[in-house]
């Protein structure tokens, strides 16, 4: 049977989606702070950044794939776009629920969904997001396909994920960081190391930057371009479906 990757394990698919339903499950109710504590806050500038490149308009419809705890629905939303925030851990979900409440943010669709096999029918938004979403995804070529498939014609793919940061000497500072100083981090604030051991070593596992952007022309999307963050530590890959 082919095996996925579970960070640095191979483990048969079904295992990987049970064990990263289980990793968010755990971190739901301390996952935005933790994003904070690992980012010092930079994850907010990138997500801001990354809504700015969607450049959402009031009326139209966007898929938020992975959407978590919202933070980019919520960013969408406020440029009135009609957003539906889909993941497939409702205890993430029920953490965004909870936060727009708290911010007054209605009019948002929540909905439990598999970004493999989403119930949507076909052409349905005008732009399919995903930050920090697609790499836990099992089988990522089948996700990539249904973004597709419910894009409008016209329609956006824009994606924000880690990836590998090609400035010399950063690197190797990012690599202690992440694998040394991340999971204590993760034992502190969320007391749960091997949550974030995951986290940091399923970023590892990535395909780069030019391998990403081939899968998502696959996919059937035209003019994929991709934008580096902190060479490449963050990046923005990004499709049209014509
Ligand atoms: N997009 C949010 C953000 O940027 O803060 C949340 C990102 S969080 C790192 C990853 C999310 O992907 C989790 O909420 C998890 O439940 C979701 N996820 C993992 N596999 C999924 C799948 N197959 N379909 C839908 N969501 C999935």
């Amino acid at each position: 049977m082919d095996k996925v990757s579970f960070g640095y394990e191979d483990v048969p698919p079904e295992e990987k989606t049970r064990r990263v339903h289980g990793v968010f499950s755990n971190v739901a109710r301390r996952y935005d702070l933790m994003n904070d504590v690992m980012s010092g806050g930079m994850h907010r500038l990138w997500k801001a950044h990354f809504v700015s490149r969607v450049r959402p308009r009031a009326g139209e419809a966007i898929l938020d794939m992975a959407g978590g705890t919202g933070d980019i629905a919520f960013r969408l939303a406020r440029a009135g776009a009609r957003v539906t925030v889909a993941d497939i851990n409702p205890e993430m979900l029920a953490v965004g629920i909870d936060r727009a409440q708290a911010r007054g943010i209605d009019g948002l669709v929540w909905a439990e969904e598999n970004a493999e096999t989403l119930s949507f029918g076909d052409a349905c938004f005008d732009a399919y997001t995903i930050a920090f979403g697609i790499r836990n995804v099992t089988h990522i070529d089948q996700a990539l396909a249904e973004a597709h498939r419910v894009l409008k014609r016209g329609g956006r793919f824009f994606c924000l994920e880690f990836s590998t940061t090609t400035w010399p000497g950063f690197s190797e500072v990012y690599d202690r960081y992440s694998h040394d100083i991340v999971p204590r981090l993760g034992r502190l604030v969320a007391g749960d190391a091997g949550s974030y051991r995951y986290l940091i070593e399923s970023i590892r596992r990535f395909p780069d930057m030019p391998g990403f952007a081939r899968m998502i022309g696959d996919a059937g999307f035209a003019q994929v371009k991709v934008e580096p963050i902190l060479g490449g530590l963050v990046a923005i890959h990004s499709g049209w479906k014509i």
